[in-house]
């Protein structure tokens, strides 16, 4: 049965995340054959809208207001519950990102609905949709369906392919005006680490150092390689309590959960907690000396040896080929 589904966009620095597409993808599925429309929220963010339609949105809905230039779970709740007041859907995706992971069991508590989170895949079964999402940290897949009421689920990024981009797609692009009060919290002022360069959630090719690396400067051959492959730098905790690299790097259990199409782990073991954030990545390199290393039981390519020595020359070699 045709459905209508809400897509949350993402708004970051100006730009929709990819994962926005992606979700936009996974509600045709979702939507099976019905309205699939995108939502905007932002200060001034309107401009975005006719992406999310180039992408596959029948039609977006804008939401700008000054109180969300900047996500606040308070402000972000407030919005999106009028806008799901005014559409009344039966299905709405978000990205599974800090924002989606913080705004939407929040939602779903406010209207009584399912939440199924962290979907890596959708399919359609008899006019439900089932989602498929990883558990045991991403030793198993388990299949779930919202039996009844509205249907809300997160999307993992880098999973579902977002479609094709057609620039002659056209559909309507709305304003709404909400109403934000009594906010508990207010961003003054966004402070952001000098990281820059690709989003570690988002990226597609990911070179994610371990305490092999030993030390600051153990990383920058690695940032080398990152990027000449347009890809992100990674951690291991052991390289982050150790403190070669910043927190915001680690990937595992209590860091990050990454599916890059390749990951590329040098120097670090390969502890479960570590492999909970990494080993659905789809193309998997390990690069270690020690040849029992656990990390090359999930590893598609394995390298045995000193990182010092390889790394240089797969950079110099991949140099070669990619210039
Ligand atoms: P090590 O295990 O010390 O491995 C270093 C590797 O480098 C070794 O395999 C060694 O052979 C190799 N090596 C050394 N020198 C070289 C060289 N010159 N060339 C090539 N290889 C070399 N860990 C995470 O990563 N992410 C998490 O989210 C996470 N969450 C955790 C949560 C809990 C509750 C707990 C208890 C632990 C968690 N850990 C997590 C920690 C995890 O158990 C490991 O301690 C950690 O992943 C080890 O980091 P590592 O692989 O860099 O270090």
């Amino acid at each position: 049965m045709a459905k209508k589904v809400l897509v949350i966009g993402e708004v970051r620095d100006g730009e929709l995340r990819n994962v926005s597409y992606e979700a936009v993808a996974a509600g045709k599925e979702v939507a099976d054959g019905g309205e699939v429309v995108g939502v905007l929220l932002g200060e001034d963010v309107s401009g975005l809208a006719e992406s999310l339609i180039h992408y596959g949105a029948d039609r977006v809905i804008v939401v700008n207001h000054a109180d969300l230039k900047t996500y606040t779970t308070d402000a972000y709740q407030q919005a999106l519950l009028q806008v799901l007041d005014v559409e009344n859907p039966e299905g709405v995706l978000l990205g599974h990102t800090s924002l989606g992971k913080d705004v939407s069991p929040r939602l779903a508590m406010k209207l009584n609905a399912g939440l199924i989170s962290d979907a890596i895949s959708v399919e359609m079964d008899g006019g439900d949709a089932v989602f498929t999402r990883p558990i045991y940290s991403g030793k198993a897949f388990e299949k779930k369906k919202v039996n009844e009421g509205v249907v809300f689920a997160t999307i993992r990024p880098n999973n579902i392919p977002p479609l094709e981009k057609d620039e002659s797609r056209s559909g309507d692009v709305s304003n709404l005006t909400v109403d934000i009060k009594d906010l508990r919290t207010v961003i003054k002022d966004v402070v952001r680490k000098a990281t820059g360069g690709v989003d570690l959630s988002e990226a597609k090719v990911i070179v994610a150092g371990g305490r092999g690396v030993k030390g600051k400067e153990g990383f920058e051959p690695l940032q080398e390689l990152a990027d000449l492959l347009g890809g992100a730098v990674g951690a291991s905790r052991g390289a982050c309590d150790a403190d070669y690299c910043d927190y915001s790097l680690q990937i595992g259990q209590t860091g990050k959960v990454v599916t890059p199409d390749l990951y590329i782990a040098v120097g670090l073991s390969g502890a479960i907690q570590h492999l909970a954030g990494m080993s659905n990545s789809k193309v998997i390199v390990a690069i270690n000396k020690d040849p029992e290393a656990p990390i090359f039981e999930v590893a598609d390519y394995g390298i045995v040896g000193d990182l010092f020595e390889i790394l240089p020359i797969l950079t110099e070699e991949l140099k070669s080929t990619l210039v």
